[in-house]
């Protein structure tokens, strides 16, 4: 489907996302004041259902987003599923999918101002990985810092901070690199540029702790609960930029990224070059999870769109 008669809710209504407005002169448009979520919505063969995945601990942070900009969402969580279910079934969506749901300060302000908030929430097909073969990226350290808490807090998801994903991005491509991975204020393994990092090493999962300047991360979460169903031993501890070079495993992990292996890091090949028995394992169980295929595993993080229980 191409962009042109995709529809989208904005303001309460469904409309061509090409007759969505903004006003130019906005805080949005101007300096990036908007919070934001992606929210995938996973399509079951099976069951004949599309599946929100984690829907409420996404709006749970939207709002948290809003409280620490000092913005109020204009939308109760129920309004905002009505609206998420309403703009998928005027799509027609019946594949896998992406959900942009964005709050804005539009109108004539400054970066100061509070409103008017407006809202946007935007279906766009996006298909799962492949288990079999998922993409694996060639990362480079940036030598740009990750913001922090003491400036922009990471944990905030909102439109400007992506501004400093988008220097190391832009770093690493012209070096030849896929993906950045930011190094903290305190010198320690943060995250990526759009996702968290898990590595592998001496048989356990680490993560950094969400206080290195990574976002609070839904994917995350739920790939350590997994990782507890399956035994594999997960540790939460600040990581060393040395161990990048040393891990038997390093991966990203996101709504987007779902679990997306990383094969080098400084062109350091990571163990064989290739996705990680581990990563696989929890990519296979991430997507049978999201996609309700599960046997009703962690059924209470999925809600459906047509069956509208
Ligand atoms: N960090 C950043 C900067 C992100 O943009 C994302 C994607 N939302 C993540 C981490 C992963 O968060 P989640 O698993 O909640 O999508």
């Amino acid at each position: 489907m191409s962009n042109a008669s995709r529809l989208i809710w904005n303001r309460g209504r469904i409309v061509p996302a090409e007759s969505a407005m903004v006003n130019v002169l906005s805080p949005t448009s101007q300096f990036g004041l908007n919070v934001f979520e992606g929210i995938r919505c996973y399509w079951s063969e099976a069951a004949k259902e599309l599946f929100v995945f984690r829907l409420g601990d996404h709006l749970t942070r939207l709002y948290q987003s809003a409280k620490l900009l000092g913005l109020e969402i204009p939308a109760t969580p129920v309004q905002l599923l009505s609206a998420i279910r309403e703009v998928v079934v005027a799509n027609g969506y019946r594949e896998d999918t992406a959900v942009r749901l964005t709050a804005y300060v539009d109108g004539e302000g400054s970066w100061s101002a509070t409103g008017p908030v407006e809202m946007f929430v935007a279906p766009i097909p996006k298909r799962r990985h492949d288990v079999n073969s998922p993409p694996c990226l060639a990362a480079c350290v940036s030598t740009w810092e990750r913001i922090s808490d003491r400036c922009l807090p990471p944990r905030v998801k909102a439109g400007a901070n992506y501004i400093n994903g988008r220097y190391g991005h832009l770093e690493a491509r012209r070096n030849g690199y896929d993906v950045p991975i930011f190094i903290g204020h305190d010198g320690k393994v943060a995250e990526g540029a759009g996702a968290c990092l898990l590595i592998v090493r001496k048989g356990e999962l680490l993560s950094p702790p969400t206080t290195c300047s990574a976002l609070e991360s839904i994917t995350r979460d739920t790939l350590v609960t997994l990782a507890a169903d399956k035994g594999i031993p997960f540790r939460e501890r600040v990581i060393d930029r040395s161990e990048l070079y040393l891990a038997d495993e390093i991966f990203f992990v996101g709504s987007a990224a779902e679990v997306t292996p990383i094969t080098s890091v400084d062109r350091l090949v990571v163990a064989d070059g290739k996705a990680g028995r581990i990563a696989t394992l929890l990519l296979r169980e991430y997507l049978a999870i999201c996609s309700g295929e599960a046997g009703g595993r962690h059924r209470d993080w999925l809600t459906p769109i047509y069956s509208g229980e």
